[in-house]
């Protein structure tokens, strides 16, 4: 059996903030307007995994009220989300990712970033893909105002500890 989920998250950009994608620092003069260090990326991806096991959301159990998450990189997060789904007996199989940015060109950073998330999900670099796009100028992230991430999983469920 499979499950699939899928992952959305959007932040607000400000000038002289750092700008984290997968856990990758950009190099960029605008940043995330967040709680935590605003990596849109792996917030999609964190809610793509909870989604495909019905977990709830990426704020169901990493609340933003909680001092605790201030300027918390969100690789800490995604570890602890994939203890998780340890126990819930699923293993992942292949993510897809898109980024909506205007700037800077996410393409110099694309062979790193799906590095670094295959490493800390433990796949293959087959099998975590991460497209880019731009919003062609137009809306707060063509305007240079927001970031976006669209991310969507598919995990499958060991039989032996779910039997149907
Ligand atoms: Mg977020």
């Amino acid at each position: 059996m499979h499950r699939i989920g899928q992952g959305y998250d959007l932040h607000r950009l400000a000038s002289g903030l750092p700008l984290f994608l997968g856990g990758i620092p950009l190099d960029s003069p605008v940043g995330c307007v967040a709680h935590s260090d605003g990596d849109v990326l792996l917030h999609a991806l964190i809610d793509a995994l909870l989604g495909a096991c019905a977990l709830g959301d990426i704020g169901d159990h990493f609340p933003p009220s909680d001092p605790q998450y201030r300027g918390v990189s969100s690789l800490v997060l995604l570890v602890q989300v994939l203890k998780l789904l340890k126990n819930c007996s699923v293993t992942l199989i292949n993510l897809d990712a898109t980024v909506f940015l205007e700037s800077p060109k996410l393409y110099p950073y694309k062979r790193q970033i799906r590095e670094k998330l295959a490493d800390v999900l433990g796949l293959p670099l087959d099998r975590v893909s991460l497209k880019a796009k731009t919003m062609e100028g137009l809306g707060s992230i063509g305007h240079q105002e927001a970031i976006a991430a669209m991310v969507t999983v598919l995990l499958q469920v060991d039989e032996a500890q779910n039997p149907s």
